[in-house]
């Protein structure tokens, strides 16, 4: 199993900057917005009012989990019973209790590719085997004819991340349809990370792939978190919500793991989905601005692509035509940028995408347009070498 290699970037940048060197971080999916305050301040009641033990059940506080079933079913068109819900430390941990509570030696989990750097480790840390499917550039989504040839006795789970990190890709309507109705019929279980729903740039709408199948519903465990929403990051709350018997394991793998996510930020949850919406449209707009931005700033370098990206907060270069005799892959490519221009990114190789990079745009606008200057300066020393 290898180290995150997003959490081992951004510790890197952090140790660097400790060190004081000046380093700017685009390496960790973190907004740099505060949480909003109304979040913050029904946290500190929750510790005044003595919020302070565990929570029972372990598996999340009765009024989030209601709270959670009302938002499922007012933004995403999924009904679940409160009973249906685990709330957790983070996505992260849902879909790794997931995965625990699922997958066999041998079992086969197919994952589109690019891919969130966590699926494939947690996936062979249960014996099974990770199939990563490379999916096309610029689109980046599971075609159906893809699936059908990923497909074997041995499939038992897909997971999906729309919109992506790493590529901001977006499954639509009619894509999620078509495979909804061959994963009914192959009779896979299904993860969808749905985390970055509300950070989308253009018309694209987020589809919940339960939404549209009852065969897939009856064996999908959707996915989401506060994280990212409402620039929660280190609170660490995210839930999963899916079929009854599924989530009794998952809720039986978390009581032996960590019991509860932390009661304090479960309480300031309530708040965050409860409370005003108004920080989300706030967030997504300056991200907007800045998806812009870095993109046109690094389509401007030859040999370097970087469509603009539907979703999530990041741009996904392709940078291999840069690759000769100073730079040979991209996790060379990173630790030149980070030594020549003190710019920390991710190698697309934890994606299992190789000769990419990924940047986090989650920058203050006068810190992003440093970053942007820094890599332009940093690649066209190497072009041509
Ligand atoms: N999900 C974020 C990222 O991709 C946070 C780090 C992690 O947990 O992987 O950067």
């Amino acid at each position: 199993m290898a180290p995150s290699a997003t959490v081992a970037t951004t510790a890197l940048a952090a140790d660097l900057v400790r060190q004081g060197r000046d380093v700017i971080p685009m390496s960790a999916g973190e907004p740099d917005f505060d949480t909003p305050d109304h979040i913050k301040q029904a946290g500190i009641r929750a510790i005044q009012d003595g919020q302070t033990k565990y929570t029972a059940p372990a598996s999340g506080l009765i009024e989030l989990k209601e709270a959670i079933a009302r938002k499922l079913d007012r933004e995403n068109g999924l009904h679940y019973d409160p009973s249906q819900i685990v709330i957790t430390c983070g996505a992260k941990q849902v879909i790794f209790a997931a995965i625990v509570a699922l997958v066999d030696p041998g079992d086969e989990v197919l994952l589109p590719a690019p891919l969130y750097v966590s699926y494939a480790d947690q996936v062979k840390l249960m014996g099974g085997v990770p199939v990563i499917i490379p999916t096309e550039p610029d689109a980046f989504c599971l075609s159906p004819d893809q699936f059908r040839s990923a497909l074997t006795p041995r499939s038992k789970l897909i997971i999906f991340n729309s919109p992506s990190n790493p590529t901001g890709g977006i499954y639509s309507r009619a894509q999620f349809q078509a495979l909804a109705e061959l994963i009914a019929e192959a009779g896979l279980f299904t993860i969808t990370d749905e985390i970055y729903e509300h950070f989308i740039y253009g018309d694209e709408e987020h589809v919940s792939l339960a939404a549209l199948h009852p065969g897939v519903a009856d064996r999908c465990l959707t996915v989401n978190g506060f994280s990212k929403t409402f620039a929660m990051t280190g609170w660490r709350v995210g839930y999963g919500a899916g079929p009854e018997e599924w989530m009794s394991h998952i809720a039986k793998v978390q009581s032996q793991e960590t019991t509860n996510t932390c009661t304090l930020s479960q309480h300031a949850a309530i708040a965050a989905l409860e409370g005003p919406q108004d920080s989300v449209g706030t967030m997504r707009a300056a991200f907007k601005l800045r998806r812009n931005a870095i993109a046109d700033g690094l389509n401007e370098l030859d040999r370097v692509t970087c469509p603009r990206p539907k979703g999530a907060f990041y741009v996904f270069p392709n940078v291999s035509g840069l690759f000769g005799n100073t730079i040979a892959d991209d996790v060379e490519f990173c630790r030149y940028l980070l030594e020549a221009a003190g710019v920390a990114a991710v190698p697309g190789t934890g994606f299992s995408a190789p000769g990419y990079v990924r940047f986090s745009y989650t920058l203050p606008d006068d810190r992003l347009s440093d970053a942007i200057d820094r890599i332009q300066t940093a690649v066209t020393a190497i072009q041509g070498s």
